[in-house]
């Protein structure tokens, strides 16, 4: 499973990536061009190398939820 974080500021997206890859360049991204706004978006993710299980989407939702609470404690 690939993953494409997309910004909710500007029209930036990530590249095809690993979940946990994809969603550290999304925050890397905020902190560059949107100081202080609390990283949103939405991520596509993409079937064509399926490996993962609902389970493990699950896992990566909470992932990134966790991920954000964590740049929004940085501000
Ligand atoms: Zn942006």
């Amino acid at each position: 499973m690939a993953f494409r974080f997309w910004c909710g500021e500007c029209g930036f997206k990530t590249a095809w990536l690993a979940e946990s890859e994809g969603a550290k360049r999304q925050l890397e991204h905020y902190a560059k061009k949107h100081p202080g706004i609390l990283a949103g978006g939405h991520v596509e993710t993409n079937r064509r190398n399926p490996q993962g299980s609902s389970g493990c989407l699950q896992a990566a939702g909470i992932l990134v939820l966790l991920l954000i609470l964590a740049a929004a404690c940085r501000h």
